[in-house]
């Protein structure tokens, strides 16, 4: 039994986060005391909080974890589930920094968690705990625009961050830039068009990415490109619906979808859309007319199929299943999925596994953007979309002349449109996605590194040291 392994011989979250560190570490030639700062978590609040639900007290767990200081304001979102505690919440926060880094958004990782199930508390309870939380935060100033900023995570959404702005401004009237206290809010609060869809599309773009590449497919022995690969995705919530959404709508066949209740399964594919109403119309993904049940929803990760996408929760894949696990790729869409004794079966395997702290960054990078945008107080687009448009009207002018030809009315509508908030973020988080997934490549291959997780760490943490030096703490 390893140091890093517990008496039941399983590994915490955080020490699977500091195995996969550790591994990177080996291809980087820096001072020890400088790896242990950037793995260490520099602070951890762990709170408790009464709250008035019924006629009861009931005494709140939660947490705000700030992993790296090297880069602020910190990033990182905030989950609600009755599985929160330290580890969880301090390896979440941890894969914060490692993914910023590798995305190019300057903050440090942080993440928070409340410990309620929100699908058996009423909607006025959990504003009352979030607005609570949000107070407790301000309080040790553990969020701030410039502090900490949350964001969504498993179990939250745009309602959440909406409350937790709505205390912050509140309690600190008179901030000009207090919408930027927290990303992921309604556009009408301040939100960034994208922000919603942006971790899911950042998984598409990804694993797009990936099949774009010739080498990496024949290794696997796949053809080029994502038309007609069958998928099979776990989790219908916020990432796993997007990213499904986007797939179906590339030619991708999902074959399957897992929720917490059971799975579906129709090897022809299913239309994620029509999956998503019979979901919302009767709270559960099962007896979906065109597909067949499947009872035991683990089993849906060992379906024959190109690409697996666990969108759900972590160590999802675990020693126990890793060797009935059919898929050539596996996409983390979910933070850490995948436990390191999984991971080396299925590395022996072959399988491609593209990891967590590259691609679900689509949504801290979209909350940069909005970050930006609430400290600009300017939407994106606003002072360059007309300016654009009559400049284009003047260009398609003289091509016209020039070619004694009139361009159709249809094609100058989409040549003349200047940008709008969402082509910009949109382009913006592809640009992110493709640049990033590249220069893993090219560490993995410069290294001669045998998977894409190592790499990817390599990547962030010299960039992590690269941001210690220049602030002068480490010569
Ligand atoms: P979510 O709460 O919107 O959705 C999670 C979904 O997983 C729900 O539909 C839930 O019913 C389902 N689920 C729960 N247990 C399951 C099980 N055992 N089997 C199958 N399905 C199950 O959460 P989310 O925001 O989509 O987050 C999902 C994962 O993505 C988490 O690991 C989260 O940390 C990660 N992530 C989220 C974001 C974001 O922007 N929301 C960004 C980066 C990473």
């Amino acid at each position: 039994m390893s140091k890093n392994q517990n008496k039941t011989g399983s590994y915490s979250f955080f020490n699977c986060i500091e195995k996969n560190f550790d591994k990177a570490a080996r291809f980087i030639s820096i001072e020890k005391g400088l790896l242990e700062q950037i793995k260490a978590c520099n602070s951890v609040y762990r709170m408790h909080f009464p709250v008035k639900i019924g006629k009861e007290v009931k005494v709140i767990e939660a947490y705000r974890v700030q992993h790296s200081h090297h880069k602020l304001p910190c990033k990182g979102g905030i989950r609600y589930s009755m599985k929160v505690n330290q580890d969880e919440i301090m390896t979440l926060a941890a894969l914060m920094t490692y993914k910023c880094a590798i995305v190019d958004v300057p903050f440090g990782g942080a993440k928070g968690g409340i410990k309620i199930d929100p699908q058996t508390i009423s909607s006025e309870n959990i504003e009352k705990i979030t607005r609570r939380y949000t107070s407790e935060l301000i309080k040790k100033n553990f969020i701030g625009p410039g502090i900490d900023v949350p964001a969504p995570d498993y179990g939250t959404g745009e309602k959440e961050m909406s409350w937790i702005f709505d205390t912050f401004l509140s309690l600190r009237s008179g901030d000009v830039d207090a919408l930027a206290c927290v990303t992921g809010k309604p556009i009408s609060q301040g939100g960034v068009r994208g922000r919603k869809e942006a971790t899911g599309l950042g998984v598409f773009y990804g694993i797009r990415e990936l099949c774009h590449v010739k080498e990496e497919m024949y290794s696997v022995g796949l053809d080029v490109g994502l038309v007609g690969k069958k998928i099979i995705i776990q989790g219908l919530g916020n990432v796993g619906y997007h990213a499904a959404s986007f797939f179906h709508e590339s030619g991708a066949i999902i074959i399957a979808l897992a929720e917490r209740e059971g799975a579906i399964y129709n090897k022809k594919g299913l239309n994620v859309s029509k999956v998503f109403l019979h979901l919302k119309n009767n709270g559960s993904i099962l007896n979906f007319p065109e597909a067949k049940n499947i009872e035991n929803t683990e089993k849906a990760l060992e379906l024959e199929c190109d690409i697996l996408i666990p969108a759900a929760l972590e160590n999802v894949i675990h020693k126990n299943n890793a060797n009935r696990i059919k898929a050539k790729i596996i996409g983390e869409a979910a933070n850490g999925p995948i436990t390191p004794e999984a991971d080396e079966i299925l590395d022996k395997k072959g399988v491609i596994i593209v990891p967590d702290i590259y691609l679900n960054a689509g949504g801290v990078t979209v909350s940069y953007f909005e970050w930006l945008k609430n400290l600009s107080h300017v939407r994106y687009g606003r002072m360059e979309k007309k300016f654009r448009e009559n400049v284009n009207t003047e260009f398609l002018k003289v091509i016209e002349t020039v070619c004694k030809k009139k361009i159709s009315i249809e094609e100058k509508k989409m040549i003349l449109r200047g940008p709008r908030e969402i082509d910009l973020v949109r382009s913006g988080l592809e640009d992110t996605m493709i640049n990033g997934f590249h220069k893993i490549r090219d560490i993995k291959k410069s290294l001669k590194i045998e998977n894409m997780r190592t790499a990817a760490f390599v990547l962030s943490i010299n960039k992590i040291i690269d941001s210690y030096e220049k602030l002068g703490i480490f010569p």
